[in-house]
């Protein structure tokens, strides 16, 4: 053991290889408290938070298409509709009169992110207009959704052929999961659903914190699967603007559902992630514009001109609902006013630019932050100064979280910050833990060199005489006693000379160990020099001490010694003692009284305890 120590000292390249397993077991221990489900849950729920704020700071930085447009009832406008015709909804007359003065504008594509379910409000003839008006277009659209409603409350209706998706999925995603199947659906009035095929589903799948971060372009429903309302209305668009028309669906092997070039990549659940542009109507450079519905109303029934001429030519027009005009409290990343229609325009602006989000793979994840906390512990492990390694750790940590904003605003990458920073802070702590114990463990080594004989392994003289300082020191300010043996080996030198100096040493060490038997653990048993030995008596009075050095006496003389050679043999030892106050004031003194007591000792003929 002994000479391992001393071979690990001096091999600092061993030292790291013991921290490197070091720091991989304490990030195992960390991987395996993520495999529990909860905490998991915990870190990806934070995890969740930290794309947020990428998302956040980076949206400033982002442009969106000027070809689309969102025509949005917000505050404003819901209080004019009120106000005017005292209902809301408003009736679907105006909706198709909307339709039409788009299409005179020459709309690229007008999608309702509404849903014309049947209402008594709206007559059946404002009803049969708003149909009509759909069924003249092939560029508007509308949408349904999936639910998951008791069978008690409604019957899962049966949907028409024409708005099923054909997928051909060579991946392994399971696009029928919980997370996209239904078994029910809300659907619209027959008169809009038997006029058109451009309908699609609006359902918004959204985190545990409520905030919604993907979109599914399929939802499942009974065996088929049907599109998202923001899919067809991009597909619509492509198909005007670069010619492309898609038919079927593929989904390649990597997982990316194929629109063309463009290649959209699909995580597990099935969803893509979106990349955000920021809030609307806040800063319009970076993020949608957005024109208040009361002003198209006012266009088309009071002929005013608050809309520039062919503003909406080409464009793709979004319409819905602000999220505070109807108290719809729906989140995205970086918005809460609109994020309904957002996550159709921010899907169909991520479509046309290709820059979706791609999460990097559990895998990268953890070799990231093997690598960034074997760093981290390395530079702890290495460096002398506390100071410089937190510095260097709280750098790397910084630098990391720059360039996970980087790779995210570059590549469309998200690699995780969560798990990683986590792993760096448990290594640092951890390397910390592990120098602080390696190091106090060599200062107790170190330590205990300095206080002890090799020989015997008792105390040494230099620890003899620094605790009889410190007990005479202690018996002064408490006014105890304390009492000190000194024992020298009877006829030692006849004894090397007969059996061999080797025999010497062992009976030395055999000695030691009597004596140490002999005495409390308290009490100091040293080797004072050659073969003479001390032994200090913590809170002893002379008389106790007297006895006690009868029976140390005693006990060597009754003790058979081994030699070398294994043969036993007798030794004897003289003893003096000493006590404070009264035989001894300084260690000095002390010593000087107990070493007269043993020369009496050895006088009146050995192998006893002498008396003044
Ligand atoms: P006495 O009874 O008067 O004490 O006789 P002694 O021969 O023991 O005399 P003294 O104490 O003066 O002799 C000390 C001897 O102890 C000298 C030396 O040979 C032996 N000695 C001292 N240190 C060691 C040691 O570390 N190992 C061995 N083997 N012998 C030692
Ligand atoms: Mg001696
Ligand atoms: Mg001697």
């Amino acid at each position: 053991m002994q000479k391992i120590r001393e071979y690990l000292k001096n091999k600092t390249f061993l030292k790291y290889l013991l921290y490197s397993i070091y720091i991989v077991i304490t990030t195992g221990v960390l991987f395996s408290l993520l495999s529990n489900p909860s905490i998991r849950e915990f870190f990806t729920s934070i995890e969740n938070k930290t794309f947020d704020a990428r998302q956040s700071i980076l949206s400033p930085y982002k442009k969106v298409s000027k070809n689309i447009a969102i025509l949005a009832v917000d505050d404003e406008s819901y209080e004019y509709f009120l106000d005017k015709y005292g209902e809301w909804p408003i009736s679907r007359n105006i909706y198709a009169d909307m339709i039409t003065y788009l299409e005179n504008q020459g709309v690229g594509a007008a999608a309702f992110d509404l849903m014309f379910v049947k209402s008594l409000k709206s007559s059946s003839n404002d009803d049969k207009k708003l149909a009509d008006t759909i069924a003249k277009y092939d560029n508007v659209f509308t949408a349904i959704n999936f639910d998951n409603q008791s069978f008690d409350l409604r019957k899962p209706a049966d949907l028409p052929q024409y708005l099923k998706a054909h997928i051909k999925n060579d991946s392994d995603i399971n696009l029928k999961n919980e997370y996209t199947y239904f078994k029910n659906c809300r659907t619209i009035i027959p008169q809009i659903m038997n006029s058109t095929s451009n309908i699609g589903h609006i359902n918004l799948m959204r985190d545990e914190d409520g905030i919604a971060r993907d979109l599914h372009p399929f939802v499942s429903y009974k065996d088929d699967f049907y599109p998202h309302l923001a899919l067809k209305v991009v597909m619509k668009y492509l198909e005007q603007n670069e010619g492309l028309k898609i038919k079927d669906f593929k989904i390649d092997k990597s997982g990316n559902l194929l629109l063309g070039e463009r290649k959209i990549p699909l995580n597990g659940k099935g969803s893509v992630i979106l990349n955000w542009y920021g809030p609307s109507g806040i800063n319009t450079n970076t993020t949608f514009e957005y024109v208040p519905m009361w002003k198209v109303e006012k266009s088309i029934y009071e002929g005013k001109k608050l809309i520039p001429d062919n503003y909406f030519k080409n464009k793709i027009v979004y319409i819905g609902t602000s999220a505070t005009s109807l108290f719809d409290l729906k989140n995205v990343p970086t918005d809460k006013i609109f994020p309904g229609v957002e996550i159709h325009t921010t899907f169909i602006n991520n479509v046309l630019d290709n820059n979706f989000i791609k999460r990097v793979s559990p895998a990268a994840d953890i070799i990231l932050s093997v690598l960034l906390s074997l760093f981290v512990g390395l530079i702890v492990v290495r460096s002398e100064s506390t100071i410089l390694s937190s510095l260097v750790a709280i750098l790397t940590v910084i630098i990391y979280l720059i360039a996970a904003t980087v790779l995210m605003y570059y590549f469309n990458i998200w690699v995780g910050i969560i798990i990683q920073v986590a792993s760096v802070i448990f290594v640092f702590i951890a390397c910390y833990l592990a120098k602080y114990i390696i190091k106090s463990r060599d200062l107790e080594y170190t330590y205990a060199l300095a206080t002890t004989d090799g020989l015997t392994e008792l105390y040494n003289h230099r620890y003899f005489q620094e605790q009889m300082l410190q007990n005479i020191e202690t018996g002064k300010r408490y006014e105890k006693p304390f009492s000190l043996i000194m024992i020298d080996i009877d006829f030692f030198k006849k004894f090397n000379d007969t059996y061999g100096h080797q025999s010497g040493d062992a009976v030395l060490r055999q000695v030691a160990q009597i004596l140490k038997k002999n005495v409390r653990s308290s009490d100091i048993v040293c080797r004072y020099g050659g073969e003479e030995m001390s032994i200090i008596l913590t809170n002893t009075n002379n008389d106790d001490a007297m006895t006690t050095a009868e029976k140390i006496c005693k006990a060597v003389s009754a003790h058979p010694l081994k030699l070398v050679n294994g043969n036993d043999v007798n030794v004897t030892i003289s003893l003096g003692v000493a006590t404070y106050p009264q035989n001894g004031q300084t260690p000095q003194e002390m010593i000087k009284y107990a070493d007269d007591c043993l020369y009496i000792a050895k006088e009146n003929g050995r192998n006893q305890v002498g008396k003044k």
